[in-house]
């Protein structure tokens, strides 16, 4: 898969992407990063990339030109069409089901803002996905981005060390993970539950599975309404 990150703040990626399992990830050649400073599209000769909104009113507004060129230079010489997703608070709620979605594609573009908001053209014309974090105002899309990259390179084949592990995140089935316990058997006299100690493998499956649905009740009714009511959950 390949990355690109316009954003005017470069720097603050180094340390997410430089790291743990993004870093691994770039190293094992699943994933390459691209980072763009957009400003350097810039056709103004002061290189900006703001300016005041039509109408009036508070707050600077994203041009469209940087940005335009920006995915045109990124898009020139690639076979495929990339997933151009502009980070938006206004966008569609970003979960599990929407980085699998993601880590199928080949390319990926993303768009971090700042300031008021974009251009209103780049939503019409430029963007393929609009995609907000939750419902909160950040002050940029970059930590947005990361969220959503480390959400999506996590799940690419071979990235974690262990293939299978990523299905039995909470979400992936439609339902929260179930509890973990490790050594000791006994601490401070809080004992881990008898049934992982048994070695009953079809057992101790069954109690995960049972606390995964006692947990997502407890926790999400919201979840756990849905899984009810979506058979292609429960596979
Ligand atoms: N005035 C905009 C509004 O009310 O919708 C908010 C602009 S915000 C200060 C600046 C930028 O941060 C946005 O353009 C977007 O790229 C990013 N951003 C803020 N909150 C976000 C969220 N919840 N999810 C994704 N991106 C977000």
């Amino acid at each position: 898969m390949r990355i690109d990150v316009l954003t005017l703040f470069p720097e603050m990626f180094t340390g997410v992407l430089g790291s743990s399992i993004l870093k691994k990830a770039a190293e094992k050649q699943a994933v390459s990063y691209h980072i763009e400073d957009f400003r350097r599209f810039s056709d103004n000769k002061h290189k900006a990339v703001d300016d005041y909104p039509y109408g009036g009113g508070a707050g600077m507004v994203l041009k469209p030109q940087p940005i335009f060129d920006a995915v045109d230079h990124l898009t020139q010489n690639t076979t495929t069409s990339p997933r151009v997703i502009l980070l938006c608070p206004q966008g569609s709620r970003f979960d599990q089901k929407k980085a699998e979605e993601l880590s199928q594609e080949e390319h990926l573009v993303f768009i971090c803002g700042h300031y008021e908001g974009y251009d209103e053209r780049i939503r019409e014309y430029l963007v393929t996905d609009e995609i907000s974090i939750g419902d909160y105002v950040l002050t940029g899309g970059e930590l947005g981005a990361m969220v959503m990259i480390d959400a999506v390179v996590r799940l690419l084949p071979g990235v974690l060390g262990n293939d299978a592990s990523p299905i039995y995140d909470s979400f992936s089935q439609g339902l929260l993970e179930h509890p973990h316990y490790t050594r000791p058997a006994d601490f401070r006299g809080m004992k881990v539950p008898d049934i992982l100690l048994s070695g009953n493998h079809a057992k101790i499956e069954e109690w995960r599975k049972q606390e995964s649905i006692k947990r997502t009740k407890e926790r999400r009714p919201d979840l756990w309404s849905r899984y009810q009511s979506d058979p292609l959950e429960e596979d």
